[in-house]
C-alpha cells in the first residue's frame, strides 16, 4: 500500500488526485487531507477516504468539522497544522495541491520527514526553488512533477543523459484569451478570464493562463526541476493541448509527450513512477485530430512571460517577487479590485521598487514575499 497525504485536496488537482485513488483501492491509503474552507466536500472526503488528520485553514473551521468528520479523525488547523499535516503521518508521498507560495513551508516540512513529494505546487518552487531541490537532495527524496509540461519533460527524460539535452520546449495554449489582440483585452471580466478552453483548473491559474504568468511560472519550475539554464528553456504556443511538451537533444532528434489534456495522467505518473497503470482518459486518435496547430510565443502580446524569465535570470529574490506580487494582483483582480491588464502593471511596479538581495533561508524568502503583498495590494 502506498501511503499519501494531500495537501489542498479540494481543490481541481486534489479532487483529481483522490480520484485516481478511488480507482485502485488496494493499492493507496489517505495518510491525511487538509483543505481551505471547503468544509462539506472536505467531510466527504474524509467519510469516502478515512485520512487519520484532517486540515482546515482556520481554528473555528475545524471546531465545526469535528462535529461531522468521523470519530477518532485527528483535526489540525492553520500553518502549523498545515505542516504537521505534511510532515507527522505515515505518508510515504505528499501530494502539494495547495494553491501558492503559503504551500512552501509544508512542502519544505514534508521532505525534511523524508516524504517524497508529488509537485502540482509551482508557486514553491518559483519562490524557493533552490531551497526545495537542495533540501530534497539532502534527504534523498524525489520531487515529481504533477504539472502536464513538466511530468511531459520528465517523460521524454527517461533514460536520457543529461548531457544529451539541448533545449526543451514548454507548450502554451494560449489561455482564454489566446486570439485576441491586447487592445481586445481592455474590460474582458472575471467571467471571461475563468474560462479556459482546454482545462479545468482553479481560478488562479487560469486567470495565470490568460497573462502567461503560468508559462513563466513553469518556465522556472522547469529550471529548478531539471537543472537547465533558462536558454535552454523555450515556449510555444500549441493551441489543442495534445503535445504537453517537448526535449531536442543534442543530435536535434525530439522527443515528444501527447496526450489528451486529462490531469489524471501526470497526476498517477507521479505515484506510480517508474510503473504505469491503466486511466480513465481517452486514448488519442491521431488520426480523427488531423492537424496540430504551433505558433511563435510572442512576448510583446504577453509581457509577463518576459518578466518572467528575467525574474528567473536574475534569480535572489527576484522570483519571490514576482510570485507574491501575481498572486496579490490575481487575487485583487477576481474580487474586482483592478482590470486584467493591470494584473502586469502591478506585477511590473512591484519588480521595479525592488531591490534583488540573497534569499538563503525561509525566513528571508517570507520577508521579501510579504513586503511584495503589500506593495501589490497598495498600488
Ligand atoms: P484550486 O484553487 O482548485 O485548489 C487549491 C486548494 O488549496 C484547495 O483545496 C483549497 O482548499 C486549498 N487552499 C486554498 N487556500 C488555502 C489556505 N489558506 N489554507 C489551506 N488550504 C488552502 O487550485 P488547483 O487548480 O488545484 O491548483 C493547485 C496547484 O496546482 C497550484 O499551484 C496550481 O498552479 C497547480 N497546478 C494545477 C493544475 C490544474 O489543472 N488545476 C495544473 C498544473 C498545476
Ligand atoms: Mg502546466
Amino acid at each position: 500500500m502506498k501511503k499519501i497525504t494531500i495537501l489542498g485536496s479540494t481543490g481541481s488537482i486534489g479532487t483529481q488526485t483522490l480520484d485516481i485513488l478511488s480507482r485502485e483501492p488496494d493499492r493507496y491509503q489517505v495518510e491525511a487531507i487538509s483543505a481551505g474552507s471547503n468544509l462539506e466536500l472536505v467531510i466527504a472526503q474524509a467519510k469516502q477516504f478515512r485520512p487519520k488528520t484532517v486540515c482546515l485553514a482556520t481554528k473555528s473551521l475545524a471546531e465545526e468539522a469535528k462535529l461531522h468528520l468521523p470519530k477518532g479523525t485527528n483535526v489540525l488547523y492553520g500553518n502549523e497544522g498545515l505542516i504537521e499535516t505534511a510532515a507527522a503521518t505515515d505518508a510515504d508521498t505528499v501530494v502539494t495541491a495547495i494553491v501558492g507560495s503559503r504551500g512552501l513551508e509544508a512542502t519544505l516540512a514534508a521532505i525534511d520527514a523524508g516524504k517524497h513529494i508529488g509537485l502540482a505546487n509551482k508557486e514553491t518552487l518559483v519562490t524557493a526553488g533552490h531551497l526545495v531541490m537542495r533540501r530534497a537532495a539532502e534527504r534523498g527524496v524525489s520531487v515529481l512533477p504533477i504539472d502536464s509540461e513538466h511530468s511531459a519533460i520528465f517523460q521524454c527524460l527517461n533514460g536520457e543523459r543529461r548531457a544529451d539535452v539541448k533545449r526543451i520546449t514548454l507548450t502554451a495554449s494560449g489561455g482564454s484569451f489566446r486570439d485576441r489582440t491586447r487592445e481586445e483585452l481592455q474590460g474582458v471580466t472575471v467571467a471571461e478570464a475563468l474560462n479556459h478552453p482546454n482545462w479545468s483548473m482553479g481560478a488562479k491559474i487560469t486567470i495565470d493562463s490568460a497573462t502567461m504568468v503560468n508559462k513563466g511560472l513553469e518556465v522556472i519550475e522547469a529550471h529548478w526541476l531539471f537543472g537547465l539554464s533558462y536558454d535552454q528553456i523555450d515556449v510555444i504556443i500549441h493551441p489543442e493541448s495534445i503535445i504537453h511538451s517537448y526535449v531536442e537533444f543534442v543530435d536535434h532528434s525530439i522527443i515528444a509527450q501527447l496526450g489528451l489534456p486529462d490531469m489524471r495522467v501526470p497526476i498517477q505518473y507521479a505515484l506510480t513512477y517508474p510503473e504505469r497503470r491503466p486511466t480513465p482518459t481517452e486514448s488519442l486518435n491521431l488520426a480523427k485530430l488531423s492537424a496540430l496547430h504551433f505558433r511563435e510565443m510572442d512576448f510583446d502580446r504577453y509581457p509577463c512571460l518576459r518578466s518572467a524569465y528575467e525574474s528567473g535570470r536574475a534569480g535572489q529574490s527576484v522570483p519571490t517577487v514576482f510570485n507574491a506580487a501575481n498572486e496579490t494582483a490575481v487575487a485583487r483582480f477576481l474580487e474586482g479590485s483592478i482590470t486584467f491588464l493591470e494584473i502586469e502593471a502591478v506585477i511590473a511596479k512591484v519588480l521595479d521598487q525592488h531591490q534583488a538581495t540573497d534569499v538563503p533561508d525561509v525566513q528571508s524568502i517570507a520577508a521579501v514575499d510579504a513586503w511584495a503583498r503589500t506593495v501589490a495590494a497598495n498600488i
